[in-house]
């Protein structure tokens, strides 16, 4: 059912990747700048990510012996330092994720290049690591985006939706591998209730919202795609919520043929496979890119 299914290593039937994006309070300072210090109750359900979640999601990753990955806005990564120390101290990628969340294709050329910059360098001073992959908030990347992140040296972008396993975003000057996931995959529908933040969905169960992902890592395994869940921290690392994930990690892992990785192993994984000739990905061209 795919077309150009990719060897993953040692034979795994498919690739897994729990992404966690740890947005925290920089949404209410972007969307509310002003008065973002009077919404006390949407700021503490944030924050819930790096000061409750966080160390929760490393502990059941220490438990199985994983490393995955973590999208981090800079803003978020000067304001919780700890949370991000702890991610690499056991050995997890933290990749950038804007500076205040900003959505790149709502920011004029120099606002989004300067966006970019200082994110990137905002991941590296807290980190101590250059970010390989980007993941554009809100998937809001613009049609400069995958350009610019060329041009920074960025390695893989995992923001977009156009396929099961990764494929290329070929431009004028390199090339960009993309990680895709999509809607499906993501906690915002089943978990995001916020009137401050204008999403307002009928809460579901763990277990309803593990149904749909459960069914997109069958169908995954069954045919050698890509399976990227894209969470947030104060959204899934609620405790109903990870004590479920927490388990259905055990059950992958006894299910046998997946490959749990960070999106960088993955990516490197993929880049390896097309120099080695084993795998050809699907090009998208920016040719109709304007404005580099
Ligand atoms: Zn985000």
């Amino acid at each position: 059912m795919i077309a150009n299914p990719i060897p993953w290593p040692n034979g795994a039937r498919c690739a897994v990747a729990f992404t966690l994006d740890m947005d925290a309070d920089s949404l209410l300072q972007l969307s509310h700048p002003q008065r973002a210090h009077t919404l006390v109750s949407a700021s503490s359900m944030l924050r819930y990510g790096p000061q409750v979640a966080v160390p929760r999601i490393l502990e059941t990753y220490r438990h199985y012996g994983i490393r995955q990955t973590f999208f981090v806005p800079g803003w978020c990564a000067e304001r919780y330092p700890q949370a991000i120390e702890a991610m690499i101290r056991d050995g997890h990628e933290v990749s950038a994720h804007g500076y205040l969340h900003e959505h790149p294709n709502e920011l004029s050329d120099a606002e989004e290049r300067e966006t970019l910059a200082r994110s990137l360098s905002a991941i590296a001073a807290v980190s101590g690591h250059k970010s390989v992959g980007w993941r554009a908030p809100l998937y809001n990347f613009s049609h400069r985006s995958a350009q610019l992140l060329i041009d920074a040296g960025v390695e893989y972008d995992a923001s977009l939706m156009g396929d099961d396993v990764p494929y290329l975003l070929r431009g004028s000057r390199g090339s960009l591998l993309e990680l895709p996931s999509h809607w499906g995959m993501d906690d915002w529908p089943p978990f995001m209730h916020s009137i401050e933040l204008d999403f307002q969905m009928p809460v579901q169960s763990a277990a309803r919202a593990w149904e749909t992902w459960w069914e997109e890592f069958e169908a995954m395994w069954e045919h050698g795609g890509l399976w990227i869940a894209v969470w947030h921290p104060f959204l899934s690392g609620r405790l109903a919520r990870w004590q479920l994930t927490h388990r259905m990690i055990g059950r992958m892992l006894e299910r046998g043929g997946v490959w749990l990785a960070p999106l960088r192993d993955i990516a490197a994984h993929a880049r390896r496979c097309m120099q080695q000739g084993s795998w050809q990905p699907r090009i998208e061209s920016l040719d109709d890119e304007r404005g580099g």
